[in-house]
């Protein structure tokens, strides 16, 4: 199985052995830090201890931790500069499987810029991007998020992640891929499975989210273990389980 949203930096190495043990193998780790930060080279810092010793942790309990950086909405009170430059590099170094996770949440106007300019390097080299949706003004975020992209980047690069019920309906005429996010407080395993029911397996990734917020480790096996108990089809819980991932971000 493949969790396709987590922050690995907030995790402790028991979560990676619980969740190797229940069945998945890869993790695509995600960049956040839970305080302001108003410096580059701290935020920098940050970036580089998910890319160099995260993944060692999480490889030492068996997960192969994949890497997304960028800048996080929440963390847009730096110049990004030094941030850019080192998108670049590690995109070319294939350090990276993505650019995220990015997007927007209090909609301010250095969100807006940080996040049009992560989609052109995104756009120019060709790399994936991991979009947040915010928990609250999700509906209205979207949209904002829905015109932007049109203009800087090709839906094939994108995925849109934490789409609930109360905003698939805004999202499944798209071309985008969707991600699920079943984390407490977010989305139980149930309506992720309404959802997968309703609008089939195709077009979504699943993931946990866990972080410094409530969370599961083991939501990824959980709803899965759950679509092979209430007997949907073992190719299309497949898909959901790790193809449509493997396909997204060519893993
Ligand atoms: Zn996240």
């Amino acid at each position: 199985m493949i969790d396709t949203h987590i922050h690995a930096d907030a995790r402790t190495g028991e979560d990676f052995n619980e969740m190797y043990l229940s069945g998945i193998d890869v993790a695509v780790t995600c960049a956040y830090y839970p305080y302001k930060i108003d410096n580059d080279t701290i935020l920098l810092n940050h970036l580089m201890r998910i890319l160099n010793y995260d993944t060692k942790r999480a490889g030492e309990h068996g997960i192969e931790l994949k890497v997304a950086l960028g800048i996080h909405p929440t963390n847009t009170n730096v110049d990004g500069g030094l941030i850019y430059e080192n998108l670049y590099k590690w995109i070319e170094n294939k350090d990276i499987v993505a650019i995220g996770e990015i997007g927007l949440e209090n909609l301010t106007e250095k969100e807006y810029e940080i996040f049009k300019k992560q989609l052109d390097i995104a756009q120019e080299t060709k790399t994936n991007v991991i979009i947040h949706t915010p928990r609250k003004n999700k509906s209205a975020v979207l949209d904002e998020i829905l015109e932007i992209l049109p203009q800087h980047i090709s839906p094939e690069y994108v995925v849109i992640d934490h789409i609930n019920q109360n905003v698939i309906e805004k999202a499944i005429d798209t071309d985008y891929t969707l991600g699920l996010t079943v984390q407490p407080q977010k989305m139980d395993k149930y309506e992720a499975i309404d959802i997968l029911d309703n609008y089939g397996f195709d077009r979504f990734l699943l993931n946990s989210d866990i972080s410094n917020k409530p969370s599961d480790p083991l939501s990824v096996p959980k709803t899965i273990r759950e679509l092979t108990r209430l007997g949907f089809n073992k190719k299309e819980i497949n898909k959901i389980a790790f193809k449509n991932a493997e396909k997204f971000f060519n893993f």
